[in-house]
């Protein structure tokens, strides 16, 4: 690869020079600085792959920390300029001009990983380490008879000589030898350490099965133990080791000496609190982030019986603004204020604030009595955010949107939570801001299986998941069934039964309406075929008649006459056994285009009928353009008809659409009828054909047949 002056291949060189330069000093590698570069160039290329790469390899950076070791950069300062060198140099080098934020954020999981795997390959060489030593150790006892000398002067050799500490005692606990790795990592004479007790050296942080694993070795039942352990040093710090004990025996097989093999952790243990410090904690403001939030949420949801959890979501609003107008520096400032006042709102045991990211802050509080505290919570954060915030001399409003959820632990995962919680917050936004709503479970399961909805919605009508279920339309006069209106559903394999409110929407956006609204007439009309061919001389107001309802879209679908006429053709059905429902809303406002095909439809003896009216607020003079001859009055009338004696202005107004619609020939049949009396109240007013629970839930086709002919036999 020619390294272009500038090109990548010249700028990845560029930060392997950095990086070697960094290092070198603290590695304990045989090799000049320039050879030591082209050691680390193929690691530096590895780590621009990692950060270009379309999914982020994580083991694939472990794999980079792990290859420091072997170049020989064991010191832990060497990972420390490694990762401080990465963080700053890698997507200045390696990004080319790829989106900053991502490239930063792969950046620091890629120091997060590099670390890791340092750390562990740092230990399987100790671990290694100390194997050989072990081994030397032991056959200097096995060859003692032999070449006693020999050996030991070779275990003397690699004594003195080793890297990590070693010490033999009796097994009372008496120290005999120590070697200098390890009175230095002690610090003091060799003299003190002599004089110690093995047993003095007990610690408060020791593992529980330290000293039974002790006990176990010098009473010759254990070979040998292993334990991470503290040592108090005589100048009062500590000393962290990892500590190998292994028994030695005799000629005979007999326990005679304990070996101790410690490497020193004090420093690796310091940095990984650092590199824990910075993986669980914002840069900007300090605050716990993602990561940590995380970790306490799931504690919280999986705390044990009576205990709660009480969440609020905070996005700033407009804060993009700010950015915008005062810069990222001034917005920053802004950030890490609001990060002080919301710590100070969450101070009582079982709190905790955290940043998520951007203006995006949580605030969580634990224990049994949430529901009351989420409150207190969210209104002393609202509270806290009322004072402006100064910043370049300029006061700042800063107003934020709150989303709250609160619940039992046990329940919920943290994701699903904090889905929650956003969904909620959004909800909040779109209600202007400044303020909080309570996360409400229908709302969001609708949130979120509007997407899921929406992606199967093409592979439902395929695999014949729609069904009709059919509510009868009577005759207020006489009670007779005269047909019925077509309601579609969806039997959805995870959801169960969804109504079309929640799909009908979905399938306009997308346009699946027109496919699926074809099917629901075809197999409909298909329905009213098979009424009439069975029951059609039985009923007493002659052959049954269908509703089916059409979306705006399929109106302006140029298909829609064509369809209709080949349908009502292919089963032998006249024209007007067949209503189309089309929402008043729909033809307010519309033009003759648009009106054309439903006039044709009209001419053809096809009946239209204008649902939901009375919501649309059209005007009632404009009903004679229309090609309508039915009009169904909505629900909201048949409701406030409800209480006894009905609203007299209701009853008023009712009446005078009745008689307006019937002076121009229209029908009216009315909705939502869910009692007698209203039925009657309805009859009264001069209604003609009503539908609704009173009479009949929306069902399956059969159960027509059974109303329909309950009348004509009774
Ligand atoms: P809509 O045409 O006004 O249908 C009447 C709605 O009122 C139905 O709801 C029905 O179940 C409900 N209903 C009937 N009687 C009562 C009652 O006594 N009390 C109460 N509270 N409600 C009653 P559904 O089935 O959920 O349908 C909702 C809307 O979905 C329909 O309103 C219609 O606009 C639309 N829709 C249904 N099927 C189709 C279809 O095949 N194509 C299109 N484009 N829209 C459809
Ligand atoms: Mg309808
Ligand atoms: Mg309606």
């Amino acid at each position: 690869m020619t390294a272009e002056p500038g090109g990548p291949e010249d700028r990845l060189r560029r930060f392997a020079t950095i990086w070697s330069r960094a290092v070198f000093p603290v590695t304990s590698t045989s090799l000049t600085r320039p050879e030591f570069e082209e050691e680390l160039l193929p690691l530096a290329r590895r780590l621009s792959e990692i950060l270009l790469a379309h999914g982020f390899d994580a083991d694939e950076a472990r794999q980079v920390g792990a290859a420091l070791i072997d170049a020989h950069c064991t010191d832990p300062e060497a990972l420390t300029r490694t990762l401080d060198c990465v963080d700053a140099y890698l997507v200045l080098y390696c990004g080319e001009d790829g989106p900053q934020e991502e490239l930063r954020m792969r950046s620091s999981r890629i120091q997060h990983a590099m670390a890791a795997g340092f750390a562990q390959a740092l230990r399987e060489r100790t671990l290694a380490e100390q194997e050989a030593i072990a081994q030397a150790a032991l056959r200097a006892q096995g060859v003692v008879a032999q070449a006693l000398h020999a050996s030991e002067a070779r275990f003397r050799a690699v004594f003195e000589g080793a890297a990590i500490g070693i010490g033999i005692a009796d097994l009372d606990g008496n120290v005999l030898q120590v070697n200098g790795a390890l009175l230095r990592m002690f610090g003091g004479s060799e003299q003190t350490l002599r004089s110690r007790n093995v047993l003095e050296w007990a610690h408060p942080e020791d593992a529980p099965q330290t000293w039974r694993l002790y006990e176990e070795l010098v009473r010759g039942e254990r070979e040998h133990y292993h334990v991470e352990k503290a040592f108090n040093r005589s100048d009062g710090t500590v000393l962290w080791t990892n500590l190998t004990v292994s028994l030695l025996r005799d000629a005979d097989g007999e326990p005679q000496y304990q070996l101790a093999l410690m490497e020193d952790t004090t420093e690796r243990r310091l940095l990984n609190l650092r590199l824990r410090y910075e993986a669980t904690h914002d840069a900007l403001t300090g605050l716990p982030n993602r990561t940590l939030f995380f970790e306490r949420l799931e504690k919280a949801l999986s705390a044990g019986e009576g205990q709660r959890f009480g969440l609020c979501y905070l996005d700033l609003d407009g804060f993009k603004t700010i950015n915008d107008s005062l810069g990222h520096s001034a917005g920053d400032r802004l950030l890490v204020e609001v990060a002080d006042r919301l710590q100070s709102c969450a101070t009582a045991p079982g709190e905790m604030v955290a940043r998520l990211g951007g203006d995006e802050f949580v605030a969580l509080t634990t224990g049994p009595a949430t529901q009351r505290e989420v409150d207190d919570l969210a209104d002393r954060i609202m509270n806290a955010l009322v004072t402006p915030i100064s910043i370049d001399g300029r006061d700042l409003m800063v107003r934020g949107s709150i989303g709250i959820v609160e619940g039992p632990a046990g329940e919920r995962t943290p994701a699903e939570v904090l889905r929650s919680a956003d969904i909620t917050m959004y909800r909040a936004k779109s209600a202007g801001g400044n303020r909080f709503e309570l996360a409400d479970p229908e709302a969001d399961a609708r949130a979120i299986t509007r997407h899921g909805l929406t992606t199967a919605l093409p592979a439902a009508l395929d695999r014949n998941e729609f069904f009709i279920e059919y509510q009868p339309l009577v005759h207020l006069g006489d009670g007779s069934v005269r047909g019925a209106e077509a309601l579609v559903r969806w039997l959805h394999p995870q959801h169960g039964v969804l109504g079309p409110d929640r799909f009908i929407p979905l399938a306009e956006h997308t346009g699946l309406i027109v496919p699926l609204g074809r099917w629901v007439l075809e197999e409909s009309i298909r329905q009213a075929r098979e009424w009439r061919e069975r029951y059609g001389e039985d009923t007493v107001a002659g052959p049954l008649r269908i509703n089916v309802n059409l979306s705006p879209c399929q109106l302006s679908h140029p298909g829609l006459v064509q369809d209709t006429v080949d349908i009502l053709e292919r089963t032998g059905v006249a024209p007007e056994a067949l209503c189309l429902e089309v929402t008043e809303s729909a033809l307010i406002g519309a033009d003759d285009d648009l009106l054309k095909p439903l006039r044709r439809l009209a001419e053809m003896g096809v009946d239209i009928a204008l649902d939901d009216f009375g919501t649309g607020y059209s005007n009632l003079a404009n009903l004679r353009r229309l090609p309508v001859s039915i009009l169904k009055l909505d629900r909201s009338f048949t409701q406030s008809m409800q209480q006894f004696p009905a609203d007299p202005v209701d009853l008023k107004i009712v009446e005078g659409i009745v008689s307006l619609a019937h002076s121009l020939d229209l029908a009216v049949t009315v909705e939502g009828v869910e009692t007698g009396a209203q039925a009657e109240q309805l009859r009264i007013l001069g209604c003609d054909t009503a539908q609704g629970w009173y009479y009949a839930r929306p069902g399956p086709p059969e159960r027509l047949h059974d109303l329909a002919l309950v009348d004509a036999t009774g």
